[in-house]
Order: C-alpha cells, then sequence, then structure tokens
C-alpha cells in the first residue's frame, strides 16, 4: 500500500442534487433494491480520476487494475449501508479490486468502530514493516495491525505466493547484476552495450519500485534494503552510470518504503 494524492473531486454537485441522490439511494434500500445512485448524475470522469489518484492500482492490495479482468469498483471508505449520506461523497470513494471490495475483504466492515488505514489521508510506511523471511505486511500499530487483518494483506493464496515469486525474482536479477558488474566493471567505461544493458536492467528494477508498477510498496523496501543492490547503485555511481532517470526513481522509492523486521 501506498500513500495517494487525491485529485481534485471530478464532479461538483450542488447540496440540494447531493441530498436528492442520497434520497434515492436510502429509498431505494428500504425498498430492497440498492440503486447505484451514480446512474443519475454526470459521474463520467469518477473512474477516470479514481484510476488517476491511484495509477490504475488497487488502493489497498496494489494489484493492477482493469487488466485480466480485474475491474475497478470504486470502494466506499464509510461503507454506503452504514453511512448512506456518504455514498457521493468524493473523498470517501477509492478504487478497489474486486477481492478488497468484496465481503471476504473489507466489504461493509465499519471503518469508525473498527478503523483501518486510508491511504489517502495517511501514510502507509508509517503504520507497515515488512518481514523479510515471511514475506509479509506485518502492522507496526494497532491501525496497521487492523489493517492487515480486514484487507488480509496477506492472504498465502492470493497475496503471500505472488509476493514471494516476484521478490525472489528480483533478489536474482539482483544478484545477477552484480555478479556481472563485478566480473566485468572496468567495461562500464570501455564498452557502451555492456554499460547499456547494465542500466537497463538496473532502471528495470527500480521501476518496479515506483507508483506505476504493482505492488510498489513491498519491491521499494526489499530492494532498498538489499545489500547487493547497494552495491550496484554504487559502483554505477562510480563510473558515471547511475543516471537522473535511476536517482528519482530511488528517491520515489524512499517514499513507499517500509521499514523491515529481519529474521522473522
Ligand atoms: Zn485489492
Amino acid at each position: 500500500m501506498i500513500y495517494l494524492n487525491r485529485p481534485v473531486s471530478p464532479y461538483r454537485l450542488t447540496k440540494k442534487r447531493k441530498r436528492e441522490l442520497i434520497k434515492i439511494f436510502i429509498k431505494s434500500r428500504q425498498e430492497g433494491k440498492e440503486k447505484s445512485v451514480w446512474k443519475y448524475a454526470d459521474f463520467k470522469d469518477l473512474k477516470k480520476s479514481l484510476n488517476q489518484m491511484s495509477h490504475e492500482k488497487c488502493a489497498y492490495c496494489e494489484d493492477k487494475l482493469d487488466s485480466g479482468g480485474n475491474m475497478m469498483e470504486p470502494d466506499h471508505f464509510y461503507p454506503k449501508e452504514r453511512y448512506p449520506t456518504a455514498v457521493v461523497s468524493w473523498k470517501n470513494l477509492l478504487p478497489s479490486c474486486k477481492k478488497c471490495n468484496s465481503r471476504s475483504g473489507k466489504g461493509n466492515h465499519d471503518v469508525k468502530e473498527n478503523p483501518i488505514l486510508d491511504p489517502s489521508k495517511l501514510r502507509p510506511n508509517q503504520h507497515f514493516q515488512y518481514a523479510n523471511q515471511t514475506y509479509e505486511i506485518k502492522g507496526i500499530n494497532e491501525l496497521g495491525i487492523q489493517t492487515v487483518k480486514v484487507l488480509k494483506l496477506n492472504d498465502a493464496e492470493r497475496m503471500l505466493r505472488k509476493r514471494k515469486r516476484n521478490v525472489d525474482e528480483m533478489r536474482q536479477t539482483v544478484q545477477d547484476i552484480q555478479e556481472e558488474l563485478r566480473a566485468r566493471v572496468s567495461e562500464l567505461v570501455t564498452n557502451p552495450g555492456f554499460r547499456e544493458k547494465i542500466q537497463r536492467q538496473t532502471n528495470g528494477l527500480l521501476l518496479k519500485t515506483t507508483s506505476v508498477s504493482a505492488f510498489s510498496a513491498v519491491y521499494a523496501t526489499v530492494l532498498l534494503h538489499d545489500q547487493p543492490f547497494q552495491e550496484i547503485r554504487e559502483t554505477l555511481q562510480q563510473h558515471g552510470a547511475w543516471t537522473t532517470s535511476m536517482e528519482s526513481k530511488f528517491e520515489e522509492a524512499h517514499q513507499a518504503c517500509f521499514s523491515i523486521i529481519i529474521g522473522i
């Protein structure tokens, strides 16, 4: 999970129109046929703005949306069933994947009664840490612990298996680059082809840690705490091969990076 900068509201509702939409919603629920009030107003830019806010990822699990059938659902952070007056409130909406928005995820969990983290309001890296050995995201405080539990951020099938595979792959790539650099370091200066290849691979690793990539918080955490990667960075810097594009991705990774628990 990463911090999300919420853009300005894509729609403007007068107080009167807002009251009307809330009324339609409440009435439809009372009649047992919940109506989607979005259909009653001009909300065509809503999904676009939500996607823009989260770089087309789920605000909770950071999985990519609108690919492979994983369609975006606007989640009401304060569930509309319990807080119907927040049904059309822009600041109450977060882009979510089907799983996180379903009953087996956040569903209509009451965030007032049992708070969880809203990534458009709080910085996740102040509430989560990462366990290097088990690949798990752990809460640092009660809010973090509850968030992990409610959203099932360590679900074995859905999250852990994929996370382990990708993190292991990332570590292997780092190791491969490190070994190649150790063996052929002088070529960074003499062989443009070699230099370009190493730069491309390093850039690829860094790209995974930026907000546009899925699961970027975990990858940023892993890469920034990885000793061999530090060695790669220093070697490239010493040979004038660490680019400004790498540096800006490296800085962005720091924004998302969790602290780490070693040995758990
Ligand atoms: Zn999700």
